[in-house]
């Protein structure tokens, strides 16, 4: 079984990245990406530390703005709109999950589309809906780009996304399908998973359960994307089980190791589009 990395792209993506961040430093443009939190979670918050990271490497100010626990919904929707008007900010990153009863939904309404660099405002989730993808949200597109980057054949193949959140789950199956990949979301409320799932040359799981995609769900040959990201006392892990799935499966994107660094590159680089755009206006 192939391991499908993410090293080498998101190296590719960030080497671009630098290009672009010189070009705009000419013009005495410095990328900045404001991350909204408000209260912690431990997936979120590992993201969070590697955008800073990367973000430094690249020539990109990232800024965490964390509002504490607590914060009201009208807090924090003030302070997005905010964010929105400042020219000094290029991108915007609501950190989610958020914690209840916050309302992740509503909130992104607030951000501005053009800032919107995670592609959660319904103006950018529609345009992607509509194959004329704008800003998109990075996981998902790091699913792609990985499929893409290792020679995965989309055009007319059978994919399987378990999942559908806006994050994750329901852009990635809408990318497949502009791909020209025939597409089946499953999720908690379908009655047997195994049967779409055997049928399927790719599998994109991305539910949040460790082990949760064992190697008899699987047809041989099998293409396998693990989005998961589960805080264990080992470490981090996905929702592939590894060791069945690796006897049956014909290549899987490792955990960590396959889309963490992908992701944080295509962000960034949304970051570097965003100031692009903000600074021709
Ligand atoms: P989520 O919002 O909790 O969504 C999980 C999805 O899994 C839901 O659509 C749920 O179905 C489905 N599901 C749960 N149990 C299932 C079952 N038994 N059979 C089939 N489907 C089932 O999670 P998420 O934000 O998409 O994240 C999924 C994983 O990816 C997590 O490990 C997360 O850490 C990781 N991840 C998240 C992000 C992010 O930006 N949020 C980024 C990268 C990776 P229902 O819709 O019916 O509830």
């Amino acid at each position: 079984m192939r391991l499908l990395h993410g090293r080498p792209l998101a190296e590719k993506v960030n080497a671009r990245t630098r290009e672009r961040v010189a070009l705009l430093a000419a013009r005495a443009v410095r990328p900045l990406l404001a991350i909204v939190s408000a209260g912690i979670d431990p997936a979120a918050s590992t993201y969070q530390e590697r955008l800073v990271r990367s973000g430094k490497h690249l020539g990109i100010d990232v800024r965490v703005d964390a509002l504490p626990s607590g914060t009201s919904e009208v807090t924090l929707a003030e302070h997005l709109r905010a964010l929105g008007e400042d020219r000094a900010v290029h991108g915007i990153l609501l950190l989610a999950p958020l914690p209840a009863p916050l309302d992740d939904a509503a909130l992104v309404d607030v951000i501005a589309p053009a800032k919107d660099v995670e592609g959660v405002h319904p103006y950018n989730v529609g345009l992607l809906k509509a194959g004329r993808p704008r800003f998109v949200p990075s996981t998902a597109e790091a699913i792609l780009e990985l499929l893409k980057f290792h020679g995965i054949p989309l055009r007319g193949t059978k994919a399987v996304v378990i999942g559908r959140s806006p994050v994750v789950g329901r852009p990635a199956a809408a990318l497949l399908l502009n791909a020209d990949a025939t597409v089946t979301v499953a999720h908690s409320k379908t009655p047997d998973v195994t049967a779409l799932t055997r049928a399927a040359a790719i599998v994109v799981v991305a539910v949040g359960r460790e082990r949760f995609l064992t190697g008899e769900m699987l047809s041989p040959g099998a293409t396998v994307i693990d989005a998961g990201i589960n805080v264990t006392p080992a470490g981090i892990v996905g929702d592939v089980d590894v060791e069945s799935v690796s006897s049956v499966a014909g290549a899987l994107s490792p955990v960590p190791g396959g889309l963490g660094a992908v992701t944080t590159a295509l962000l960034l680089r949304n970051v570097v589009s965003a100031a692009e755009e903000q600074s021709r206006a």
